[in-house]
């Protein structure tokens, strides 16, 4: 739980930075001050009806304890979607002077979730889209040290005029490069389509199991 980058924490760790919270400027910024107490942040808390609940001697580790065993499932992931973007609002001001309201933090939070219980759902969907049995069992690896692993497919619809290439680049450490994608118009008959699926012949790379 100390693991965030607090000024407090920062300062214990010999950082030479005000302990002050730069946000309210009314107390020093520790991870229960940040994420809890701040004005802002109990604002939001009180917002998602989840409330503040503070008690002397409190600690962060223990506030979330109390809360967790309180809320159901739903109520967890509240809790930490609101706690990812008062974070990130918090850097925003200190990095940026953006000033970020309890509603923009909400809604922020409320949209990361959203976007991530969405991508759950494709998960499961992704099940009924056509994959064949054997498709998951392709796993990603990582290039050697010095080397860019390109991924590469190609996409045949049921229009003969349209066919789509994707392409992926990433490095050893798995971290992506670039990313592409791309649709030709034009007359494909399906050999030709085909080619281009296996033989991959404009972006000069192959496809493999990794
Ligand atoms: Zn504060």
């Amino acid at each position: 739980m100390d693991c965030l980058p607090m000024m407090v924490q920062l300062r214990s760790k010999y950082v030479e930075v005000a302990t002050l919270c730069p946000v309210c400027s009314s107390a020093d910024e520790t991870i229960l001050h940040a994420l809890v107490e701040c004005p802002t942040a109990a604002t939001c808390w009180e917002r998602t009806g989840i409330g503040t609940g503070l008690h002397q001697n409190c600690s962060f580790l223990v506030w979330c304890t109390d809360v967790f065993q309180q809320v159901d499932k739903a109520g967890k992931e509240i809790v930490v979607a609101v706690c990812w973007s008062l974070w990130n609002a918090r850097n925003d001001k200190v990095w940026q002077g953006k000033i970020v309201g309890a509603d923009g933090i909400v809604s922020s939070a409320k949209n990361f979730l959203n976007h991530w219980q969405n991508a759950q759902k494709s998960v499961i969907e992704t099940t009924f889209s056509g994959l064949i049995p054997g498709d998951a069992a392709e796993h990603w690896f990582a290039p050697i040290i010095g080397r860019i692993k390109v991924n590469v497919d190609a996409a045949l619809f049921s229009d003969p005029h349209q066919v789509g290439i994707g392409l992926v680049a990433r490095d050893s450490r798995g971290f992506l490069i670039e990313g592409s994608t791309k649709i030709f118009q034009g007359n494909f008959p399906l050999s030709q389509s085909k080619q281009w699926e296996f033989g991959r012949p404009s972006v000069g790379s192959r496809r493999d199991n990794g």
